[in-house]
This record gives structure tokens, sequence and C-alpha cells, in this order.
């Protein structure tokens, strides 16, 4: 592993991080422990959107990805909260079986419905976005890679709620998502700029690689995720629904509650050789963290358990260990993902090696 902070995991090249002389970043000096508003304030601030509600079988509507926040999110919805969400799943078809067969479970075991609804952004654009990055196998148009999967769920919860008549929707953004922002800021032309900033970085990109446009229908779901968030505002505020995400600013999200519920009371399977909870999700966001780490040498793990470090959740030693295996993704699992996203495997691999060696 190269230099890092002593603190945290985060590597001396880390995206505009800044060591100080005694070796700590600026991420472990600046953060804060967060004073979360607890359970309380909580019910209180979801009345109001209950009381609008005219649906009969459900209280709200869950996005559920089969990932672990959200399947923690939606025990605590039943088990805490009392209440009765409809478990809305966004199925991009690069979902592992064992991550449908987790959600399944966990819907049984709780008694909650599952509604999954498939569509095909996604597949319908991969194979063109890996065979364009390839030609510039860049950091910064990793983003390009799981273009269509956002438009699959960006809206797909709120026009439920829409359809059931209710009013309230949990979301499972946590703390920790919002370290991970190094991916958005990589487009970044100026790393203190904003939106006029990150379309010139994308501008520079496109000019730079411009295979990455090339492709109709890509370009189509390019344009509409560019705009999702503004459709969704809308949305949102026509028909009055209320967002609220728990973990964000209510309850404090801790690591070890989480995998006691789900190993314990809803019987989570992991794949063979995972030493936690974390990412096996979309099989393509998997592919998307392996190359952030072969093209970077850091990607969302290093992000994630520098925050539980800083949060108080785990030592140093004991996170650098669980960062080591979680690493370890098998080359021949890479391939299959390439191979199931239309892509040849040998080549794209051959090219990714000449670019950025593996070190031994
Ligand atoms: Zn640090």
């Amino acid at each position: 592993m190269s230099a890092t902070c002593k603190t945290c995991l985060l590597p001396t090249n880390y995206l505009n991080i800044k060591i100080d002389d005694e070796g700590i970043c600026n991420h472990c000096r600046e953060f804060n422990t967060t004073d979360y508003l607890g359970a309380e304030k909580l019910l209180q601030d979801i009345q109001p959107a209950l009381r609008l509600n005219t649906s009969k079988k459900y209280d709200c509507v869950v996005g559920f990805s089969g990932g672990r926040d959200s399947t923690y999110l939606l025990w605590y919805i039943v088990k805490i909260l009392k209440l009765r969400p409809l478990a809305v799943f966004s199925d991009d078809l690069f979902i592992p079986e064992i991550a449908l067969q987790n959600m399944e479970n966990t819907c049984k075991i709780l008694g909650v419905e599952l509604r999954s609804i498939k569509h095909d952004n996604l597949k319908r654009c991969i194979t063109h976005h890996l065979n364009a990055w390839i030609r510039r196998p860049v950091p910064e148009t990793l983003m390009f890679i799981n273009v269509g999967e956002r438009i699959g769920y960006e809206t797909l919860v709120e026009k439920e709620a829409i359809k059931e008549g209710v009013h309230l929707i949990f979301g499972g953004r946590t703390a920790i998502q919002s370290a991970e922002r190094y991916k958005k800021e990589l487009m970044l032309l100026n790393h203190r700029g904003g939106q006029v900033s990150w379309v010139l970085g994308y501008m520079k990109q496109v000019i730079l690689n411009p295979a990455l446009l090339t492709n109709l229908f890509s370009l189509k779901v390019q344009y509409q995720e560019f705009m999702v968030v503004r459709w969704k505002k809308q949305l949102i505020k026509k028909h009055n629904l209320s967002i609220i995400h728990p973990f964000y600013k209510y309850i404090h999200w801790v690591e070890k509650e989480l995998e006691d519920v789900l190993f314990n009371e809803l019987h989570w399977a992991i794949p063979e050789g995972a030493k936690n909870s974390a990412r096996f999700g979309c099989e393509i966001d998997t592919l998307r963290q392996y190359l952030y780490l072969r093209t970077l040498g850091y990607n969302d793990t290093y992000v994630d358990l520098s925050y539980l470090i800083r949060d108080g959740q785990h030592n140093r030693e004991d996170a650098a260990e669980i960062l080591k295996s979680s690493l370890d993704i098998s080359d021949d699992y890479i391939r299959y993902i390439l191979t199931k996203a239309g892509v040849n495997s040998d080549l794209f691999l051959e090219k990714l090696e000449r670019r950025y060696p593996k070190k031994l």
C-alpha cells in the first residue's frame, strides 16, 4: 500500500488531499461528529406526510436496492418505526443472484411487499460506454460506465408513491456516501468549482475522447441522467412528497448494529470469501470500483473505512485488514462482468494492463 494519512487510510495521492506536518489529512482534521436528531424527532417530522396519505395498504415507500443500507432501512421502518412500507426495487439486470435472494428473504421476514421494476437502460448503454472508455482509460470518465443505472431508480420511487397515494418516502443516504464525492470532483475543471466547472470538465473529457458520445441511445440517457435531479425535484414539489433519510440526520449509522440485524435477524448471505456486508450490489458498480482502484489506486472502500475510523467505529489496524481483503476482486469475476456487459474481456484487460500495470 502507498503512503497514507497517519490516522485514516486515505493515500497521499487522494484527490485534493492536504497532509499536514504531523502526517494527518484535512479530512481527519476537519471531521466533526454529528449531533443526530434522534428517533423521536424523526417520528415527529414524518407526521405531516403521513396525514396526507390516502393509501390503505402502505404508510410509506422505500427505494430498496438490496444493498446493506437500504436493507437496514427497511428493517428500521418496520421494526422501530412500526410503519408499513412498500419496497420498490429498480432492477438494472446486473444484480447478482445472491443479492436478489437476500432481498426476497428480507421482504418475507419483514412481511413487506417487494415491487421489482426491470429496465434495460444500463444494459443498452454499457457495451458502448466500456468500449469507448478503454480507448482513453482515465478515472475522470469512469462515471460514464454506469450511465443508465440512475435513470432507472431516480424517479421510480416517487412515481410509485404517487400511484399509491403515499406522500412519505424513505431514502438510504448516509453521511458516509457524502464522503465519496471524489468521483464527481474528478470531473471538475477547477476543484473549487460548481456545476459550470463540472460541465466544462465534462466537455474537456469528451473532446479528449469523443467516442463517449457516438452512440445515440447512450447520449440520450446521458442527457436524461443530467436532468433527472431537476425532474425529481419538480415531481416532489408538484405532488407534495416528503423524502426522509433517517441515517443522514436523525439516527447514527453504526456498522456493528447494522450487521447484527442483517446477519442475525434477516439471515443475509454474503459471497464466498467476503469479510463483511459492504458492496456486492450491482455488478457494474463492482466493475467500476475495480477500475477506480486500478486507475487511481483507491476507491470507495478506502473512503468508507476512513470515515468509520474517524467516526470511532474501527481502529486503523482492523480497517486496514478489512480493506486488504475487500480489494481482492478476482480477475475471473471481472471477466465475467465484462463478458456479460458485451465487451471482449481479453482485449479490455490487456489495454488496461498496458496503461496501468498491476503492481506485484
Ligand atoms: Zn486522514
